[in-house]
């Protein structure tokens, strides 16, 4: 069992009070990942001054080193790979491969940001006489990252990585259901050679010490990858001087028209719908389907449920891991019998399983409800869970409609041969990321990330782009006068 402590001013500590909570494997409760500290406003106060008092000498540090560290810790990640990916297969459920798949961006992450230290330009302007007016980018100061449980390392470096290349000190919160994770990035950051106190970890309930780190004077930027539900929360004790970055839930669907190919259709929706067993901001959670194609696709939908094996995400013959714990089983159980209670026909789910569920375990069959009115509650609200529903719509207009239709706008697939349309629904469809032919989860290294509506803040996109880096940095206007 891992020792599960705080990093606060170069220290591993326990939390004041010396509060623990657990994280345990969710394929297998009875495996205890480790013990962490539930740290309260005096720890969170702690890290705050901690890394108040580093940040400048790293602000300060030559841009190559700061490019060295990142460049580091990815090519560290890249030579524990494996040990990494199975112990984060182990705390989060997700399959091994997908694990692995993690652990690999994130070093490219870190990668990419390396380079990013090099490119803090600023500009010059012209003015009258021999004087100059020029802008120079400094870092923000303290970055406040919160993070959620289901990317617990790809999504944190994104934020760490962007924040340390520009010269911030970090305060990391990472979910409480993967502590592990969080601590493991902060281990391999340090042995990459980050000072001492560049970088503060707070391990706990955001609920306990949320507040008392987005409203810190000395935090300059928050970014938050999470619920919409927190972000408000997030949004609202943050106040008007500090920048914000929320990236919140999605409802995406999957539009196929009538010219696609069932099978086809089908594997995208699924893919998009049953990775990492339906707990991705990206998931697949609507199918609206065109037409007479309906019945078809509903088909092979069914069968792609099927073919997926249950259990623990180590076993190379597995294809869906168990949910991340019990407050997430219990919630997509909850929206199941939701639409049980809606009336909605399930054609496939536990019930249609050629063996029961794995025992014990957090585990939640792929389930497909079918005929859903586009406008039922399951329609509309985050599942977060391998649950699919399926609807038929009459023309495209009215898929585009019932697309639109929620208060989410995070991605979406067209499937398609008609490339007109497809062009058409890129550009009518409220989300800021469309996929034609391709699944709505799964997005490039190297381009813009964000959602639109409830699913963003829209300050400045996530992962690439001069954006990124405009979020960790603020400009300075310099008039020099001889
Ligand atoms: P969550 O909102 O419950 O928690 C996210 C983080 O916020 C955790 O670290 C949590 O401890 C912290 N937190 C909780 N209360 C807080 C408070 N009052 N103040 C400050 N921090 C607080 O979300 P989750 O269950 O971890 O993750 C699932 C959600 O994240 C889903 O809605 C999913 O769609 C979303 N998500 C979005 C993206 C994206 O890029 N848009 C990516 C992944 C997940």
């Amino acid at each position: 069992m891992t020792p599960g402590r705080n990093y606060v001013g170069g220290q591993w500590v326990p939390a004041r009070d010396g509060a623990t909570f657990e994280r345990r494997n969710p394929a297998d409760p009875a495996d205890l990942i480790g013990v962490f500290p539930a740290s309260k406003p005096a720890d969170a106060t702690a890290a705050v001054d901690a890394v108040e008092s580093a940040r400048r000498a790293w602000a300060k540090a030559d841009p190559e080193k700061r490019q060295r560290v990142l460049e580091r810790t990815a090519e560290l990640i890249l030579a524990k790979l494996d040990p990494l990916a199975r112990e984060l297969t182990r705390e989060e459920g997700k399959v091994l491969a997908s694990a692995t798949q993690e652990w690999r961006r994130t070093a490219a992450n870190f990668r990419l940001y390396a380079s990013e230290a090099l490119r803090m330009q600023g500009e010059t302007f012209s003015t009258a006489g021999d004087g100059l007016v020029y802008s120079v980018r400094e870092p923000v100061g303290i970055v406040l990252a919160i993070t959620p449980w289901n990317f617990p390392v790809s999504i944190p470096s994104r934020k760490i990585g962007p924040a340390l290349a520009t010269g911030n000190g970090v305060i990391f919160k990472p979910s409480e259901v993967t502590p592990l994770a969080g601590q493991r990035m902060v281990e391999l950051l340090l042995e990459a050679g980050l000072p001492e106190g560049v970088i503060a970890l707070v391990q706990g309930y955001g609920a306990d010490i949320g507040d008392t780190l987005v409203k810190a004077g000395a935090v300059g930027a928050v970014t938050f990858t999470g619920s919409y539900a927190t972000g408000c929360r997030i949004h609202q004790a943050a106040g008007p001087d500090k920048r914000l970055q929320l990236e919140m839930g999605g409802k995406n669907p999957c539009v196929v028209l009538a010219d696609a190919d069932p099978a086809r259709a089908a594997q995208i929706a699924t893919q998009g719908a049953f990775s990492l067993t339906g707990q991705a901001c990206t998931a697949t959670s609507r199918v609206l389907v065109v037409g007479d194609l309906y019945d078809a696709v509903v088909r092979e939908i069914v069968a792609k449920a099927k073919s997926y094996r249950i259990g623990n995400g180590l076993d190379p013959q597995v294809t869906m891991g168990p949910l991340a714990n019990e407050a997430q089983k219990q919630k997509v159980e909850a929206m199941i019998a939701v639409g049980k209670a809606e009336g909605l026909h399930i054609a496939f789910g536990e019930g249609d399983l050629e063996m029961p569920l794995p025992a014990p375990g957090h585990y939640v069959a792929p389930t497909v409800f079918v005929d859903v009115p586009p406008e039922s509650r399951l329609s509309r609200e985050e599942i977060f869970g391998p649950v699919v529903c399926v609807s038929k719509l009459a023309s495209y207009e009215d898929a585009l409609r019932h697309a639109n239709a929620v208060e989410y706008g995070l991605a979406a697939s067209v499937v398609t041969r008609d490339m007109g349309r497809a062009l058409s629904f890129s550009a009518d469809i409220d989300a800021g990321i469309v996929k034609v032919n391709s699944a709505t989860g799964g997005v490039a290294l190297n381009a813009p990330f964000g959602g639109f509506k409830h699913s963003s803040n829209q300050t400045n996109k996530e992962q690439a782009g001069h954006g990124v880096m405009d979020f960790y940095t603020r400009t300075k206007t310099v008039y020099l006068a001889t």
